[in-house]
């Protein structure tokens, strides 16, 4: 145990979760998309995927 008293996997589990949300913060909410920021013009604009046809990136 740590600190904060979870056991090993817990706090994994936590890591995790944190991880998994400031992935999701970075995904585009466009059902069509769900590309990265990066994989658009200025993390905002036109998604640069092949044969996607998002043109906004959606929070
Ligand atoms: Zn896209
Ligand atoms: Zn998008």
């Amino acid at each position: 145990m740590d600190k904060k008293g979870y056991t090993k996997e817990k706090a994994n589990e936590i890591a995790q979760s944190v991880v998994q949300k400031e992935a999701q913060r970075r995904i585009c909410k466009n059902e069509k998309c769900k590309h990265f920021s990066h994989d658009h013009i200025r993390n905002s604009e036109t998604c640069l995927v092949g044969d996607c046809d998002c043109h906004e990136f959606i929070k």
